[in-house]
């Protein structure tokens, strides 16, 4: 077959892609059921906020638990549903299934949730936060959503309305791994963010007098001067705390303090029982 395309443009035949791409078909098969089979399931991770040492909230973390490979990672299996459009499904049970559980936490405490650019278009992010939230009963307040940048590149006007809709709702928008786009500050015009996560990669090397170290620094005033809050992701050591605890990061989030957990293991007080019961009363709003 290769050959057959003519000399100049001959593709080499490469097993290891090909094997890569029968992995991909396999997935994106398995993804088509897994939510139907209950596969998937939230861990959360929690935010904790310096100034008083204590848990704020948790972020939501998508799992796959596939039935003959154990769990899958979200980088693996993301991507696949993003392009194939199962996000969009994936993405509502999420919500659904994160603010149900959150429903049970103490009444300070925060849900975030990731969402996917797929889910912004014909303003369906914005029906499934209202559908999620009154399924749950909820406070808006409490609910973080957490996008990218990638998000706000398409189509930004649209995208935009849709974000101040849900702020007027009083959900809080947290901008995700700032820092690693094209034009981070272009984007904390464009939108007043609630919420700075500073991407992990800063947090890796940010040993005193390193440029991670000044970048934080400037972001951290950056954000207050615009009143949004700062959180910083990956903290894995407690040299890495300290110096985060010294430049007046509000919150940290990292394996210092706890992996993702499933949500019978969070360290918390139960205030209320779960509203609904997500995976045996999950209906899509909009069937696909
Ligand atoms: P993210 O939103 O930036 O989430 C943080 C990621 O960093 C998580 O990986 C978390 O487990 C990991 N992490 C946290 N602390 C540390 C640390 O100290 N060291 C290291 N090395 N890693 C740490 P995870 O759970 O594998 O998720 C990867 C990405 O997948 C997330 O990045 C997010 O972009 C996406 N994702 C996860 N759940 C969802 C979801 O429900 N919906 C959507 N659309 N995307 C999701
Ligand atoms: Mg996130
Ligand atoms: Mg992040
Ligand atoms: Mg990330």
């Amino acid at each position: 077959e290769a050959k057959s395309r003519g000399r100049g443009s001959a593709i080499i035949y490469d097993p290891a892609m090909e094997e890569l791409k029968q992995e991909r078909g396999r997935i994106e098969l398995d993804l088509r059921s897994a939510l139907a089979n209950g596969e998937f399931e939230l861990h959360y991770q929690p935010l904790h906020e310096l100034a008083t040492d204590r848990i704020a909230g948790f972020e939501a973390l998508l799992r796959w638990r596939h039935p003959e490979r154990g769990l899958i990672p979200p980088d693996v299996f993301i991507p696949i549903a993003e392009q194939t459009g199962l996000i969009v499904t994936l993405g509502e049970w999420v919500l659904r299934e994160a603010l149900s559980e959150a429903a049970t936490w103490p009444e300070d405490m925060t849900v975030a949730v990731n969402v996917s650019p797929a889910q912004m278009t014909d303003f369906t992010l914005l029906k499934q936060v209202i559908s999620a939230l009154s399924a749950s009963g909820f406070d808006a307040h409490r609910l973080e959503l957490e996008i990218t940048e990638t998000m706000l590149m398409q189509e930004c006007d649209e995208h935009l309305r849709q974000l101040e809709r849900l702020h007027a709702l009083g959900v809080r928008i947290a901008l995700d791994d700032f820092g690693t786009g094209y034009s981070s500050l272009n984007y904390l015009r464009s939108f007043p963010f609630d919420k700075i996560k500073i991407d992990r990669c800063f947090i890796t090397e940010i040993s005193a007098g390193s440029e991670s170290s000044a970048i934080i620094e400037a972001v951290l005033d950056l954000a207050n001067k615009l009143n949004m809050q700062t959180i910083a992701e990956g903290v894995e050591s407690e040299e890495q705390l300290a110096s985060l605890r010294t430049l007046g990061c509000e919150q940290v989030q990292g394996y210092l303090i706890s992996k993702a957990v499933p949500a019978d293991m969070l360290p918390i007080e139960r205030s209320g029982a779960r509203k609904i019961e997500a995976t045996s009363q999950f209906r899509p709003v909009l069937a696909e």
